[in-house]
């Protein structure tokens, strides 16, 4: 592969930048830096060829660097930079927001801007609440999320997190009323790809908390449709289903948290599409602009927002909320760019179409070596778990490491390690990620 590497010999000082959800001591004691990417590539500092597995972080569905987006990023800031959006506008907010509508379900269509996942929950929490506020039941304040969920990491997503580190140390800072769900990983359901069979009464722990509660003084149950961030937990069969039962029969709402399952990675459009059931609100961000600028979203169905907006007397602002960047014009120019190539190459099709060959290649290639205990899967994103060493995510850790200096990124979790490759991936780019994964782990 043609490797042109803008020189980066100048020593840099590593020590100024904390990096996020990282082992700073570790990473900065050998650094592992990436200075290029295009299509299924990064490139290391030292040039090396780095196979992307993870879509960056699930974000660059198209493939990274894609020109349509890089040349719509770069109009857009000749030509407008930056406008508020509070009591002003530009256009193609308007235009991207209408975008988004054709391929989101019908009826959640109103669309509000954030600049990531985490801001994307936390508004979709105030949405929740300002709704039953207008309607008169300003009880309902409390949530219903999931163990081993991510949610982001504002106070709103921190509170529904059921990622145990992510909130430790956290509880004492007014973090929402929140039950959690018990998570849908079950041992009987090891080595499953797709919906596993099992586990569809899991659901009932909804049922529970509204006993324990009272439905009136429960807002939103929120989860993801495959809980991403712990490792690929997909639904068991019937369990979606079981929730939306339960939140119609109490009249609580159901948030779809589509931050990783968006566009395309299901194998459709959203995850709703591929399990058929319907939230009343969804989250988006990662691949709504290919990763290349900062974006997230909240689809809204049309009566919830109708009852916000009309509660207000005429003239006045009807929810108090939003982000000195919500529908900044160079996301929204990125987003529309990411969107078009999404449908002029048929994308989400796509991604349904390889995600046979893609699961099950995964399964091939890592089921035989003893060292991995579970591997799972739907549309285009797996994850298999290596049996821990001496203390919990140290194995994963290194794992990471390893495949790096072998020219591969990998997003791991604890001990689990995700594949979910951008959607323009060939079967060959499929072939090489997991030979070298087996290569990897079989050093173990
Ligand atoms: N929700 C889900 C389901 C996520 O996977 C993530 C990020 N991995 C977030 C929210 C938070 O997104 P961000 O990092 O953009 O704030």
């Amino acid at each position: 592969m043609k490797q042109e590497i803008p020189p980066t010999n100048k020593p840099i000082t590593l020590d100024n930048h904390w990096m996020p959800f990282t082992p700073n001591r570790d990473f900065k004691a050998n650094p592992r830096l990436m200075v290029k990417a295009s299509g299924m590539y990064y490139w290391s500092q030292a040039g090396q060829p780095i196979l992307d597995a993870s879509a960056g972080l699930f974000c660059c569905a198209a493939g990274h660097c894609r020109p349509e987006i890089a040349a719509a990023i770069s109009q857009q800031a000749q030509t407008l930079d930056y406008v508020p959006h509070f009591q002003s506008a530009h256009p193609t907010s308007f235009t991207l927001a209408e975008k988004l509508a054709t391929i989101l379900p019908s009826g959640l269509d109103r669309i509000f801007f954030t600049n990531s996942g985490s801001e994307s929950i936390d508004t979709a929490i105030k949405i929740a609440i300002a709704y039953f506020q207008a309607k008169g039941q300003g009880t309902r304040q409390r949530f219903i999320s999931r163990e081993r969920a991510y949610h982001g990491v504002n106070i709103g997503g921190t509170a529904l997190g059921g990622m145990t580190n992510n909130r430790r140390i956290y509880g004492g800072v007014g973090l929402a009323q929140v039950a959690h769900l018990r998570h849908t990983w079950l041992a009987d359901n090891k080595f499953t790809l797709g919906q596993p069979e099992q586990g569809k009464e899991l659901a009932e722990d909804l049922q529970r908390f509204v006993t324990l509660y009272g439905a009136e003084n429960i807002a939103a149950c929120v989860v993801e449709p495959i809980a991403g961030s712990t490792g690929t937990l997909v639904p068991p069969k019937g369990y979606l289903e079981r929730l939306r039962e339960i939140c119609d029969q109490h009249s609580i709402l159901l948030i779809f948290d589509e931050v990783i399952t968006g566009f395309g990675r299901t194998g459709n459009a959203f995850g709703t599409d591929s399990f058929g059931v319907k939230p009343d609100m969804m989250t988006l961000a990662k691949a709504l602009t290919n990763g290349a600028v900062p974006m997230g979203a909240v689809a809204v169905k049309r009566e919830i927002h109708d009852t916000i907006i009309n509660h207000a007397p005429a003239g006045a602002m009807e929810f108090f909320h939003g982000y000195t960047y919500s529908g900044h014009p160079l996301a929204c120019a990125a987003a529309h760019a990411a969107l078009d190539i999404y449908q002029q190459e048929n994308l989400f099709e796509r991604a349904g179409n390889l995600s046979a060959y893609f699961l099950t290649t995964v399964f091939n290639s890592l089921r035989d070596l003893p060292i991995i205990t579970d591997i799972r899967g739907y549309g285009m994103m797996a994850s298999f778990d290596l049996a821990p060493a001496e203390s919990v995510g140290l194995r994963g850790a290194e794992l990471q490491k390893r495949l790096f200096w072998a020219g591969m990124h990998l997003k791991t979790t604890g001990d689990a390690g995700i594949i979910a490759p951008a959607l323009i991936a060939e079967k060959s780019h499929i072939d090489e990620i997991c030979q070298r994964l087996r290569d990897v782990i079989q050093q173990f």
